[in-house]
């Protein structure tokens, strides 16, 4: 089998010699274990943003989906579609009873789960947007931001995959949608076919001055994906009670971590608008993963919620297919097919 293994720590954008792909022999499967063919790896910003938690060398984690080609565990025969956090791997071997969805330790992230049946659906969504992004977007929103029909809502990181399944519900919820996102093109795609109400390049625009003429009456949900001075400017134009959902900081992950980020002053936005802003790990709502995944799936059906997918094809591009997620090569989820 072969694997990716980080052989030391990234400095800046991550560079290819980081990286070795090692050939390995799998043991011979035990009791309880199964052999699991990779077909679709995920490429996401927390690899870049959890690397220096793991000493190195590491094997480069994240969520994958496979087959199961050989068993030595009833409840998962050859044949069986599942997902796991098995990473950047053609081949791995899984003890399906020391790993499952509802594992909240430390090691969350050591997870095996059946994909459900997707209804003649592409089964890279279990990577995407009935996967470990499309949850995020639905806890991360719905219960942090307890969005209400007609509020306004602005989400970061707009055409990406958790951002586009925000936007997507928070339409769905009946809200007033805006949207940033890093190219015209990606902005035509959220007004035009995912019925944003409005996107900006923020890029090309000054985004105080954007938000204030498409938000008149100020914004009540933001949904954080990149942090940084977006991120305060945003916060400046909430309305009293507002919500603020910290999904993640991708504007700064490449940013060395030994030297403290510039403050910006958001604390009288805080207090004197009463905003409530607050910080989340999807893996949180680890005993509900099921309730969205099923959700998700309904919308897809329904036509709510149109999932998107830029694919690399080959195992020898996982390396290309994060740098360019990275750099916003993306429209929807970045995802590899082995
Ligand atoms: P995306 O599909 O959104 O891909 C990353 C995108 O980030 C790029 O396409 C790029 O789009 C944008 N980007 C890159 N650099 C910058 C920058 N300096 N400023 C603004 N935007 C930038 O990734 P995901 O949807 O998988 O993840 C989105 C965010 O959600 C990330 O911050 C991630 O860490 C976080 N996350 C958090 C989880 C949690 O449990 N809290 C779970 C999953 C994700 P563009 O062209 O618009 O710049």
């Amino acid at each position: 089998a072969r694997k990716y293994v980080v052989k030391k720590y990234f400095e800046g954008v991550p560079k290819r010699s980081d990286y070795e792909i090692v050939d390995y022999e799998l043991p011979p499967l035990q009791d309880g274990e199964v052999l699991i063919k990779t077909e679709w790896v995920s490429v996401d910003p927390y690899l870049r943003a959890y690397n220096r938690n793991v000493p190195v060398p590491y094997d480069q984690f994240s969520y994958q989906v496979g087959i199961v080609e050989d068993s030595k565990c009833p409840g998962y025969p050859v044949g069986t579609r599942v997902v796991t956090h098995n990473g950047w791997c053609d081949y791995s071997v899984v003890n399906v009873a020391k790993v499952s969805v509802s594992n909240t330790s430390e090691n969350s992230l050591n997870v095996i789960y059946k994909l459900p049946d997707l209804k003649g659906l592409s089964p890279s969504l279990g990577i995407g947007a009935v996967g470990m992004p499309g949850i995020t977007a639905y806890f991360g929103f719905l219960e942090i931001c307890q969005p209400k029909a007609g509020e306004t809502v602005v989400v970061t990181g707009a055409a990406g995959a958790v951002g586009s399944v925000v936007g997507q519900i928070a339409k769905i919820k009946g809200c007033k949608v805006i949207g940033f996102a890093g190219s015209d093109d990606k902005v035509k795609w959220l007004e035009e076919e995912l019925g944003f109400d409005k996107a900006f390049n923020y890029k090309t625009v000054d985004v105080k001055t954007v938000l204030k003429a498409a938000a008149p009456n100020g914004v009540d949900c933001y949904f954080d994906n990149v942090g940084g001075e977006m991120s305060s400017v945003i916060i400046g134009q909430m309305n009293k009670f507002g919500r603020v959902s910290v999904c993640g900081s991708i504007s700064a992950y490449n940013e060395d971590p030994t030297k403290m980020p510039k403050a910006t002053i958001l604390q009288p936005s805080i207090i004197f608008k009463e905003l409530k802003i607050e910080g989340f790990i999807v893996t949180r709502w680890a005993n509900r993963w099921p309730e969205a995944i099923a959700q998700l799936i309904g919308w897809i059906q329904s036509g709510h919620l149109k999932p998107k997918e830029h694919v690399t094809v080959g195992f020898d591009k996982l390396y290309d297919a994060f740098i360019g997620m990275l750099a916003g090569e993306n429209k929807g989820k970045a995802v590899v097919q082995i």
